[in-house]
């Protein structure tokens, strides 16, 4: 059997996913609940439902579409992604391992496959973090990784709760409902974009990939006092923001000398109040990122930064807050998927590398319930998240082609 891999057809779809979206093209924003993210729902369920698969959604809104193997009571094959989009993203980041994942189905049963175990396509709500501030919630609800208690008081930036939002979308059901049985996948395969420059740089066409690093992310208050910038003279000054800007030189510091380039901090958002040219900062909101392979490192570096909050603190005489939003433990890929990935790589005559993703992705949470490895694509300098995000065709389609070639492999 020799998956055939339908590349126009594939390219059209992720061409026409690309323009329900909330952004001028090419930028692509499609952000969770939205009317725009419905209507690419509904729209990727018909292309699923069109290539025969039996579709269901949980109560998160995570989407399963099943091509039902031999033996329907076996554990099925996983592979999937996401389909949400931060503002002024790219169309490929999660797209590809959607579209692509439902193309190596389409492929597999175009080859004549009959598998044993059910493939499965599992599309995830809410990869990114933008609506309710953590991202991967649809996979943390399957794993377990998240209490539906904790999950349902989460709010957007307007006050509305997921618990409202997303029964307003229509998934009524309880969340306690979403967790999936241990048991239920025998594995699962993520394809996604490298989101980094490596394979480019080393003209290899895949990476396989090992370990997924740790997030955590923290919000930070900063609490000073305001006043009138003409009438408050220096000495008598409490600026929220410029106890804020020590904090965040702080934090690069931190991830700079932790002894491995594998740890990463970024302080990514920095809202000042009352935002006005002529008033001291009396409050600033801060966001901060933390990755790194070492979980025991990436503890450290949060160590480090409650230290460095603490001592700016009472240097500047204000109070700095900070609240621990996830702290997530790094993922180890299955053995078994790694070697059923490099060979289908061998009988495609295509070279790889393995490699670990920085980035985190679903796979991160799925681990916990199941063995996981993923399959990284090259994308263009490295670029994601952002509209100039390109992942070629004949990529994508090299990606899909040893991705339905290990799905086929698994179910049998
Ligand atoms: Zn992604």
């Amino acid at each position: 059997m020799i998956p055939e891999v339908d590349q126009d057809r594939l390219v059209q779809e992720i061409e026409a996913l690309a323009q329900i979206s909330d952004a001028q093209a090419p930028a692509v924003t499609r952000i969770v609940f939205t009317p725009t993210d419905l209507k690419a729902r509904a729209w990727l369920i018909a292309r699923c439902e069109e290539a025969g698969l039996v579709v269901r959604q949980d109560s998160i809104g995570n989407i399963f579409a099943r091509w039902t193997g031999s033996d329907a009571h076996a554990p099925a094959v996983g592979t999937g992604s996401h389909i949400d989009a931060i503002p002024n993203a790219g169309r490929f980041d999660g797209v590809v391992g959607v579209l692509g994942g439902l193309e190596a189905i389409r492929s597999l049963g175009r080859s004549g496959l009959r598998p044993k175990h059910s493939i499965e396509l599992l599309v995830f709500t809410s990869e990114e973090p933008t609506r309710f501030g953590i991202g991967c919630l649809g996979s943390r609800l399957l794993s377990g990784s998240l209490s539906p208690d904790a999950a349902g008081i989460l709010a957007d930036k307007d006050g509305a709760s997921l618990e409202e939002v997303r029964k307003k979308a229509g998934f009524q059901g309880e969340l306690e409902e979403v967790k999936l049985p241990r048991g239920y996948y025998k594995a699962f395969v993520e394809m996604h974009i490298e989101q980094g420059p490596l394979l480019e740089r080393q003209r290899v066409p895949l990476g396989i990939v090992t370990r997924i690093a740790a997030p955590a992310g923290l919000r930070i208050a900063v609490e000073g006092a305001g006043g009138h910038a003409g009438g408050v003279l220096m000495p008598d000054r409490r600026d929220a923001l410029c106890a804020a800007a020590e904090l965040i030189l702080a934090i690069e510091n931190v991830a700079k000398t932790s002894g491995a380039i594998d740890t990463v901090a970024t302080v990514g958002t920095c809202e000042v109040f009352p935002g006005a040219v002529n008033s001291i900062p009396s409050r600033v909101h801060l966001s901060v990122d933390i990755r790194d392979t070492s979980l025991e490192r990436r503890d450290a570096v949060l160590r480090s930064i409650q230290a460095a909050r603490q001592a700016i603190a009472a240097k500047r005489q204000v109070a700095i807050e900070e609240t621990l939003l996830n702290a997530d433990a790094p993922a180890e890929c299955a053995a078994e998927i790694i070697e059923a990935l490099s060979d289908s790589c061998a009988k495609h005559k295509q070279p790889f590398i393995l490699m670990v993703s920085r980035a985190y992705h679903d796979s991160l949470f799925i681990s916990r319930i199941a063995p996981v490895a993923m399959l990284f694509i090259p994308c263009r300098n490295g670029y994601s998240h952002r509209p100039d995000e390109f992942a070629a065709p004949e990529d994508i389609a090299r990606g899909v082609t040893i991705l339905a070639e290990t799905l086929a492999g698994l179910a049998g």
